[in-house]
């Protein structure tokens, strides 16, 4: 008898509901946290010219010695830490539990955080344990310190800042949380450049901390790197779970080429920043609307009928994220990425008459 799904693929596989990227194509896309803008015309010839003169028969740099020797000096790892590279950060979650999946092993994180913490630690079959933040969304150091002494987890993750909730949870909690902790805590500063803090310098206070950062956020998405910074102790083995090649060979030029031009990152962020304050002060304007203060490049926000506001912006060409649903405390919450100055005009514009007309 030929065996079926139901034989072969595990039941929590089955069970989970495939990760979905809705289509986009001709709306203004605030939903998944890009940086709206691209990079000079200059920058691009410049980039054009490394593309068309790339070994492109042959495998990539497997140490990528050189892109990390720039993103050292660009992230400001502490000299005699290691660096891991990733084909985005989630490869590097990815290899961080594959490397820790023991049989009864655990990994630690919080509710509501992102997603993919859980669903990494199901792929590689680890049980995760989800902390409920506040209804504020704080860290609660005290319910957190319990957690790990009650499950003893191989893995703790923190998104500094959080996301979808948008904020940074205390430094003090968090360094509670790293001393409580029996193996490494990955605090995961995907948003860092709309932040201003950081963990990093702290790496050589923490021989158990780690700290994560991808450029997706920072204008380059489509490159797909992330970086892990930590102790050689750690990072050795995580690193044999890598597959070879992981980082390609036009994402290690490009990458190389853009770090070389770290102010206009930092401009577009700043950019971001600007108008992050001005799409929250707008929001706190409209009745009914309630927007969660943010440390990153989008802004939680919760409105009565959230299902009906998110439809109406879609029919008005507006993509954000419908978080209703997705946890109780997130119920009536919607999420916007800070986009153009054009586009976030757009979402407000859209989202008036959406509002009016419920
Ligand atoms: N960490 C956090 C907190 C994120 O929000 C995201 C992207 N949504 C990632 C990691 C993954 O980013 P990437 O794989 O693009 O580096």
């Amino acid at each position: 008898m030929p065996k079926t799904p139901e034989d072969i693929i595990r039941d929590e596989i089955r069970a989970l509901t495939a990760y979905h990227v809705p289509e986009a194509a001709g709306m203004v896309k605030l939903d998944a946290m890009e940086n709206p803008y691209r990079l000079p015309a200059d920058v691009q010839v410049e980039i054009a010219r490394l593309v068309e003169s790339a070994a492109l028969n042959r495998y990539p740099d497997p140490g990528a010695a050189r892109l990390k020797a720039c993103l050292r000096v660009a992230m400001g790892i502490p000299p005699g830490m290691d660096v891991l590279l990733g084909n985005g950060s989630d490869e590097l979650i990815q290899m961080l539990i594959m490397a820790a999946a023991r049989p009864g092993a655990a990994v630690l994180g919080f509710e509501p955080s992102f997603v993919m913490f859980r669903m990494i630690a199901t792929f590689c079959g680890v049980r995760y344990v989800g902390v409920p933040l506040t209804p504020e969304f704080a860290l609660d150091a005290d319910r957190v310190v319990a957690a790990i002494a009650e499950h003893q987890p191989a893995l703790v993750f923190i998104a500094y800042p959080n996301n979808p909730t948008g904020n940074l949870f205390d430094a003090t909690a968090v360094a509670r949380v790293i001393d409580a902790a029996p193996g490494p805590v990955v605090v995961d500063e995907a948003y860092h450049a709309f932040a201003g803090r950081t963990f990093m310098p702290r790496l050589t206070d923490y021989p158990n901390l780690l700290v994560m950062r991808t450029l997706s956020k920072s204008g380059l998405a489509g490159l797909r790197l992330g970086l892990l910074a930590g102790g050689n102790a750690w990072l050795a083995h995580v690193d044999k779970v890598r597959l070879p090649y992981n980082v390609n060979v036009l994402t290690q030029l490009v990458a190389e080429k853009v770090l070389r031009h770290q102010d206009l990152l930092a401009q577009q962020a700043a950019a971001i920043t600007a108008e992050r304050t001005r799409l929250f002060d707008e929001l706190k304007r409209l009745p009914g609307v309630r927007p969660f203060p943010s440390d990153a490049n989008f802004i939680l926000f919760r409105t009565g009928m959230a299902d009906g506001v998110f439809n109406g912006l879609k029919q008005r060409g507006v993509l954000i994220k419908n978080l209703n649903g997705s946890h109780p405390s997130l119920v009536d919450c919607l999420r916007v990425t800070v986009g153009t100055p054009e586009e976030n005009g757009r979402f407000l514009e859209s989202l008036r008459a959406t509002l009016s007309n419920l």
